[in-house]
């Protein structure tokens, strides 16, 4: 039978309340349990798939193609559960959903009402995902702050299924903040006691208190809080800011957070004890790696909000961890190489380079300068589905005499369209849903650089979200010049990998997938874990050049030689 943990959040909005929910995840794992996790998102979008990732940050996918919050990145890398689209519902899909049934005629005539038509779609969400996955704990996340107009049919949904379920099999968590006032001098209480108001308000009793602070909480602070909002003393936890997020389960775990949740729901004799060693290990990595670090550049267009790239930024540093080195990345915001005179020196600095995703023309030129001068130098170079298009683009401009190829994403008069627009996808205008989404297998290239990465499988699957492919029609062409096709789909369809020989670039690799989505801190992609490598042996070759005053091979490596044939 599976219990229920909801989680809201109060006061403000970014509050951390999925990292919460994770990191709880996290630790019912710890002990045992086998969790799910699942988002409710009280925007009217059906899913965030056509929001800008400035308004929405990242949009996340799954192996089924479902583009989702950026939350169920964090379930996934801090938890063990499978997501699919049946965990992240908006109000939009679930409208949508209802009034589809009631085109059909399915309510048999009714006045369909937010109360109980709404309100039974969204308790159907949930209890699909408990029924089908069969997890001892089913964590729901609440989107948005209560009090909000359109979470409340939320609300009232997994106020009903605490209700059905009873005492003991579903309890809330709520995520709140308790700010420093400096002209006080004091941690104030005060929003926290209203948020819970309002919670109790709409007939849900928070049983945990998660709260968000700047310092610790007094034993004095936190018997208050529990007096007025109506809970144990126990259950006022301390959010503490945290070095890493992976650190935030190891904080509520000595606080006992696990220990409450399992006696909460009535789990603890079966799952009597946490075993955090790997975790611990993992931390103690990020914080103190014992190699050293890496200077890496992140060359792209959304870089203002690191959010846009949140799986990205993870999957850099849970590669990190594999190599033992701390990852440093600067965002370079592509736009601001273009009339930059200096922009080799700027990229000097860095010991790789990295474009990733992204739509649209702008900045396009910066990122072709940046690949230039990373496959020119020997910088190792990564790009993911934009970078590698960039690179196919900047590839073709410059070594194959293709003088003004392009994408016709940037320009649809190209004589020489090296990326243009899915062939499945001509004559579809609708944006919704409607890229190449979700797990595909690709086959590697025997002998190729990306071979040896994945362990020598012939075959893998990653995950994609694009509009645009590789032209066949231009694949000799480059392949003449050397770029190397080391994966391409089963069907032979789509170019899903590119790569430079080994003995022209030291890392020069492409991918039209995300591999940044199925990367975890535990187990890091091996994409990332190869290219933070070379980073790592282009600084300390770098740094022996250096130091080697009487060498005259400063500059030209043998691997920096380019490919023949240049402009
Ligand atoms: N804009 C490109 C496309 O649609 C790349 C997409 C991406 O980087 N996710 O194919």
């Amino acid at each position: 039978m599976t219990k229920y943990i909801f989680v809201t959040g109060g006061v403000v909005s970014s509050l951390g309340k999925g990292l919460a929910a994770s990191s709880i995840g996290c630790l019912l794992e710890t002990r045992g349990l086998k969790v799910q996790m699942m988002k409710l998102d009280p925007y009217i979008n059906v899913d965030p798939g056509t929001m800008s990732p400035f308004q929405h940050g990242e949009v996340f996918v799954t192996d089924d193609g479902a583009e989702t919050d950026l939350d169920l990145g964090h379930y996934e890398r801090f938890t063990n559960a499978k997501l699919t689209k049946a965990n992240n519902w908006t109000s939009g899909r679930i409208y949508l959903s209802v009034i589809e049934k009631e085109r059909r005629g399915d309510y048999l005539g009714k006045t369909i009402q937010v109360i109980p038509h709404i309100t039974d779609e969204i308790k159907m969400a949930v209890r699909v995902v408990a029924e089908k996955e069969q997890p001892n704990v089913l964590i729901v996340e609440i989107g948005g702050t209560v009090g909000d107009i359109e979470s409340l049919p939320f609300m009232e949904a997994i106020r009903q299924i605490g209700n059905e379920e009873g005492r003991g099999n579903a309890i809330y968590v709520h995520v709140t903040l308790v700010p420093y006032i400096a002209a006080a001098g004091e941690l104030k209480t005060k929003p926290t006691q209203h948020s819970v108001k309002e919670l109790r308000e709409i007939g849900i009793a928070p049983d945990i208190l998660l709260c968000r602070s700047d310092r610790p909480l007094s034993l004095d602070l936190r018997r208050k809080i529990a007096l007025f909002c109506n809970v144990q003393e126990n259950a006022v936890i301390s959010a503490l800011d945290v070095k890493t997020i992976y650190e935030v389960p190891l904080a509520f775990h000595e606080q006992e957070l696990d220990e409450l949740i399992v006696e909460s729901l009535n789990l603890k004799e079966e799952f009597p004890h946490a075993d955090l060693k790997n975790w611990r290990e993992l931390v103690a990595t990020i914080k103190e790696p014992s190699t050293g670090e890496v200077k890496i550049a992140i060359v792209g267009k959304y870089v203002e909000l690191e959010d846009s790239y949140k799986s990205l930024r993870e999957a850099l540093t849970h590669a990190g961890v594999a190599n033992n080195l701390k990852v440093n990345v600067n965002w370079i915001e592509s736009e601001s190489l273009i009339d930059d005179e200096n922009y080799q020196t700027r990229l000097q600095d860095y010991d790789a380079i990295l474009v990733p995703g992204g739509f649209g023309k702008r900045g396009i030129s910066g990122m072709i300068r940046a690949i230039k001068y990373a496959r020119k130098s020997g910088t190792p170079y990564f790009g993911i589905c934009l970078g590698m298009q960039t690179a196919c683009v900047e590839f073709a401009r410059n070594l194959c005499g293709l003088r003004d190829a392009d994408s016709t994403e940037f320009n649809a008069e190209t004589p020489f369209p090296i990326i243009f627009k899915l062939r499945d996808l001509v004559g579809v205008d609708e944006l919704g849903g409607t890229m190449r989404l979700g797990a595909w297998q690709c086959e590697l290239k025997e002998g190729s650089l990306v071979r040896d990465i994945y362990k020598n499988s012939p075959e893998i699957s990653e995950r994609h979200r694009h509009r645009y492919e590789f032209n066949p029609e231009f694949r000799q062409v480059l392949e003449k010049e050397g770029l190397v096709f080391s994966g391409v789909s089963p069907d032979g369809k789509f170019v899903e990998i590119i790569e430079l020989p080994r003995d022209a670039h030291p890392f020069f690799v492409g991918c039209q997938f995300h591999p940044e989505y199925k990367s975890k801190p535990l187990n890091a992609h091996p994409l990332f874990v190869s290219f933070v490598k070379a980073a790592w042996e282009n600084r300390v070759n770098s740094e022996n050049l250096k130091d080697d005053v009487t060498s005259d091979k400063q500059i030209e490596m043998p691997e920096r030689a380019a490919v023949a044939g240049e402009e």
